[in-house]
């Protein structure tokens, strides 16, 4: 039997009904609409001769093979609020249609897919809770972590009937490869014709929150010269960001928000809070940009009597695709394939310090992500299916000479 595609657009579209906010597409963390995606995806897992569990964490894992060494092809089945169709999902939906067409080929390994519990942060504020029980990181910090409600990680998987106590059992014992399907979520592929990327790496990335404090006064009485603008300092500062991203390959620096105190049309700003999200595939291209970046946020305020202060929220460092693993994903795909660096957080960024990991990026048309318009083209499945079936020959191959 081969790969069909037309069967993984139509359960695509069938879990897209399967939400916790009616006419829209919403499932989060350990939500009664995640324990009836839970229930749809382990049916077609067993239909695809898997035997299925649910680890501590709540992610649905279906195994076939009697062998220890297993590859993992795993996503994950939560969403953004009102998203779209694929993103996570079109990876566990495909990784069990790769299976299903193994089926009756002989493998010197196991193949376990994975539909994780929780990737997009959503819930807790916390991302990749379930890729991260697979590498053993889930620790109490995690666990004590509180949603809106004030209900803790730990209690939500206890009201889920799960223990952590569980979660040891949860951790991957035998992986030797990880491979996850992923819709790019960007514009890249289809501005270049392509209909599969090869993931080298997930970019690393820095966010911090700036606070330019000035003088707030009456913006009729006090003239140009006497002013401590916070405002015009940040407004110097972002422009100086775009203009620094531009001048260097491969860097995108980011200002996505701005609140302003006391934010009338009247009154000069007294204080400004501004944003900075910084990514890129080498690590120390993205710090020397931060710091350069820094730096003028001080030159910019100096000038105006302004005060800056920083503060960092986010420092992730970029996580390479295993070299070996990727050379044999870019064979399947075909050798003129394009590789390319994810701008964004994947499961595959937990997984790969741990286990040997790959990934595939499928063309997002319009580059949509994070909405109900996300498509996926269905020869660009199949395609990825057909990458995916080869793949997986070539490491039996590999696996039965070495
Ligand atoms: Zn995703």
């Amino acid at each position: 039997m081969s790969a069909d595609a037309q069967r993984v657009m139509e359960r695509c579209s069938a879990l897209a009904s399967v939400t916790d906010v009616a006419g829209e597409t919403t499932r989060t963390f350990l939500s009664p609409a995640m324990a009836r995606a839970n229930a749809v995806v382990g049916e077609w897992m067993q239909a695809a001769g898997m035997s299925i569990r649910m680890d501590a964490a709540g992610n649905l894992r279906g195994h076939r093979g009697e062998a220890a060494k297993t590859l993992v092809m795993a996503s994950h089945l939560d969403t953004v609020p009102n998203a779209g169709a694929y993103d996570g999902i079109l990876g566990v939906v495909m990784a069990i249609e790769v299976a299903e067409a193994m089926r009756e080929t002989a493998l010197p390994f196991s193949i376990e897919v994975i539909g994780f519990s929780e990737e997009e942060g959503v819930r807790f504020g916390v991302p990749f809770i379930g890729s991260r029980a697979l590498v053993g990181t889930c620790d109490d910090v995690l666990l004590a972590t509180k949603d809106a409600d004030g209900v803790t990680v730990r209690e939500a998987i206890a009201a889920y009937g799960l223990s952590c106590d569980a979660l040891p059992e949860a951790m991957l014992q035998d992986a030797f490869a990880y491979l996850e399907f992923h819709i790019e979520q960007g514009p890249v592929l289809e501005a270049e014709g392509c209909a599969l990327g090869v993931v080298e790496a997930i970019a690393g990335q820095s966010r911090y929150v700036l606070t330019f404090t000035g003088k707030a006064n009456h913006a009729g009485t006090t003239p140009m010269k006497l002013r401590q603008d916070a405002m015009s300092a940040a407004a110097e500062w972002i422009v100086a960001a775009e203009a620094l991203a531009q001048e260097k390959g491969g860097l995108v620096a980011t200002v996505g928000s701005v609140s302003t105190i006391p934010g009338a049309g009247n009154v000069i700003a007294g204080e400004v809070r501004v944003t900075l999200d910084v990514r890129s595939a080498k690590d120390k291209v993205r710090r020397e940009a931060v710091s350069a970046l820094l730096a003028k946020a001080e030159a910019c305020g100096l000038g105006r009597g302004v005060r800056v202060e920083t503060k960092l929220r986010m420092d992730q460092t970029a996580v390479a695709m295993d070299a070996s693993l990727t050379a044999t994903l870019t064979k399947a795909v075909g050798d003129d394939a394009r590789r390319m660096i994810s701008g964004a957080g994947h499961d595959a960024m937990i997984v790969a310090p741990h286990i040997p990991s790959a990934m595939l990026f499928l063309r997002s048309p319009g580059g949509l992500s994070h909405h109900p318009d996300e498509s996926v083209l269905m020869d660009d499945v199949q395609a990825g299916l057909d990458a995916g079936v080869r793949f997986v020959e070539l490491l039996a191959v590999k696996e039965n000479n070495a």
